[in-house]
Order: structure tokens, then C-alpha cells, then sequence
């Protein structure tokens, strides 16, 4: 039996479900949970989906209002983690997903350590949106207009508005029938991807004063502190995209962009050709992709900073 024939089994199975994502959660984690919610729904399941904060950008996407924060539901008979790479990512809401009967991580992060009882994870997938496409065609869920704008949410997010080299033509052909459908893909791609908040914004034009390079312009480096979120009145999600404007200069290879948090140092990376930020941000603690990576880091920012560029040196 396959892996997915088993996941549908459980899901078949199952009184209780439950759908859980990363902390943080952008476009994909919450596109992707989103769908799958629905798509169970629409197969007379009554799913929860827990995810305590989210940026608001999202609230249009259909069955964000049934969200929850929290659950009297202590043991589930199934927990389905979506977009996730570790259970240390799922956080303050892990126990949802350790105490269930039955555990099922869907994701397409290479550096994924396989913590479910089932594992669907395809890292070649541009987004995990894509492969919750294969997996509801496979389970035989009709894409409805609903699951349709979930799921393209969640693709535009993690290709950058299908800018990214792991785009393939399944992500256009899926696009190709949306249209067909009738749904404003440009409507939701302005929502989900163009459109700033204020917020974002200010973070950003403070973040781009402070940018530098390094490694001869190969490198650029940012970052944000508490304070500054404070300053703007920054809301989850406000620090979305700030990463992305280093690496858009021409010459830079990788753009770093630091958020101080309660946590510590939340580091995102992302690179444009050769060097493999996946690779660097697992010697940091983190994981992620070839060209989108991140990691939390316990120490000052200046600490942060120069650990950062001394691994990159060696790669650049
Ligand atoms: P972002 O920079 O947008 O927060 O994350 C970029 C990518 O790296 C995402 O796919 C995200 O899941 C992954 N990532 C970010 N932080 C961590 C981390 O601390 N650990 C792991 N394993 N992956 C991370
Ligand atoms: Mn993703």
C-alpha cells in the first residue's frame, strides 16, 4: 500500500482530526492547511485546524474564521502537519501532534526529519500547496473554487509569484484551470503577494537604510529589532518579503535578513544561483531549501551576524 492510500485510510479512519502548521505561518502553511481543511469537510469530515496567530493579509482565504486557537480536544486520532520541516517548528501546539493516535506530516522541505507515523514530503514541489494538489486528486477530492484559492494562495507565496526556479508546468496548468473556474488569480495574487501593510512598509524602508554588503557585493545583510516592530506597531506576518530586497540587487548571491524575537535571532536566507542556504542554515541550527532557508539563533544580532558570514565565506 502506498503511502498516500494509507494516509487516506487513516483519514477515512479517524473521528478526530486535527491540521496543525509551522509558527509564523505564511502564505503556504496557511493555504496549505486551509485546503486540506475544506477538502475533509467536503468528504463529511469535521476537522479542527489550530493555528494561534497568522497575518491578517490571509483573512479572506476560505474557512479562516473556523481557525482555532486552541483545542479541548487533548488526544486526536489523527494530526496532519502541513509545510512544516520539524516538529520543533510546530512549537507551542507540538502536543496536538505528539499525543495523537496517528501522525501524518505532509511537506516539501528536504531537510524534513520525517517525525510522522506517515510521510508524504516531496522536496522538488515549489510549494506544499502543489503537493496537497497531487494528494487531493489522488484521494479523488474535486478542487473546488474554495480549495482552488487556498492552494493558489499558498503556490504564489513560496514561488514569489511563480518567480522561483522550482516552478514546473503543473503549477501553470493548475493556474490554466482556475481561470478556467473563474477565479481572479490576479485579484488573489495582489492580496497574498503585492499589497503591504503599512506596517511591512516602514519595517522594510528601515531594514533597506540599514543594509550592507560583504563578500564583494555577493553578500547583502539586514535586520529588524523588537524595538523597531514596536515603533511601527508590526502585527504577525509585517516582517514578510524584507529578505527579498536584498536579494534582488543585481550581483548579490545571498541576502540575510535578521528578526530579533522573544526567541532570539530569527535568521532567513535566501540565494539566487549557487550557494545552497539550506546546507548553511542546518550547520546554524535551522533547515529549509536550496534558495529559501532559515534558522533561530540564540545570541545578539552582531553574534548572528559575523557567524553567518564567517559560514558563508567558505561557500561564496
Ligand atoms: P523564512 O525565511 O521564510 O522564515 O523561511 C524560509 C524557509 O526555511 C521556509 O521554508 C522555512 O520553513 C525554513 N526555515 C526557516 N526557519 C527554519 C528553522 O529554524 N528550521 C528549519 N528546519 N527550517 C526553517
Ligand atoms: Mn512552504
Amino acid at each position: 500500500m502506498s503511502t498516500l492510500d494509507s494516509i487516506l485510510e487513516e483519514i477515512n479512519k479517524a473521528e478526530s482530526i486535527v491540521i496543525l502548521t509551522h509558527e509564523n505561518p505564511d502564505g503556504d502553511a496557511i493555504g496549505t492547511g486551509l485546503a486540506l481543511y475544506n477538502a475533509l469537510k467536503q468528504i463529511g469530515k469535521n476537522p479542527d485546524i489550530i493555528i494561534p496567530e497568522y497575518p491578517r493579509i490571509f483573512e479572506f482565504l476560505p474557512g479562516t474564521d473556523e481557525i482555532k486557537k486552541e483545542s479541548d480536544i487533548k488526544k486526536y486520532d489523527l494530526a496532519i502537519s502541513v509545510d512544516c520541516a520539524t516538529i520543533k517548528m510546530l512549537n507551542g501546539f507540538s502536543n496536538y501532534f505528539e499525543d495523537a493516535k496517528v501522525k501524518v506530516s505532509i511537506d516539501h522541505h528536504s531537510t524534513n526529519t520525517m517525525f510522522g507515523d506517515y510521510n508524504y514530503i516531496s522536496p522538488d514541489a515549489p510549494a506544499c500547496a502543489q503537493i496537497l494538489l497531487v494528494v487531493l486528486e489522488y484521494f479523488k477530492i474535486e478542487i473546488t473554487k474554495d480549495i482552488g484559492t487556498c492552494i493558489l494562495a499558498g503556490i504564489i507565496t513560496d514561488t514569489g509569484g511563480f518567480k522561483y526556479s522550482g516552478v514546473t508546468s503543473e503549477t501553470f496548468k493548475f493556474v490554466a484551470e482556475l481561470l478556467e473556474k473563474g477565479i481572479n488569480v490576479s485579484k488573489i495574487y495582489r492580496r497574498v503577494l503585492q499589497t503591504k501593510t503599512k506596517a511591512n512598509f516602514e519595517l522594510n524602508r528601515i531594514a533597506t537604510n540599514r543594509l550592507e554588503f560583504f563578500e564583494d557585493g555577493k553578500v547583502a545583510f539586514t535586520y529588524i529589532t523588537k524595538e523597531d516592530e514596536e515603533k511601527v506597531n508590526s502585527e504577525s506576518g509585517d516582517h514578510e518579503g524584507i529578505v527579498e530586497t536584498g536579494r534582488d540587487i543585481e550581483g548579490v548571491e545571498v541576502s540575510i535578513f535578521i528578526r530579533q524575537t522573544e526567541k532570539g535571532c530569527k535568521v532567513s536566507m535566501r540565494s539566487n544561483e549557487y550557494v545552497n542556504v539550506s546546507d548553511v542554515c542546518l550547520l546554524l541550527g535551522g533547515g529549509g531549501h536550496v534558495h529559501a532557508a532559515g534558522a533561530t539563533m540564540q545570541c545578539t544580532i552582531e553574534q548572528a551576524k559575523e557567524k553567518i558570514l564567517r559560514q558563508l565565506k567558505s561557500v561564496m
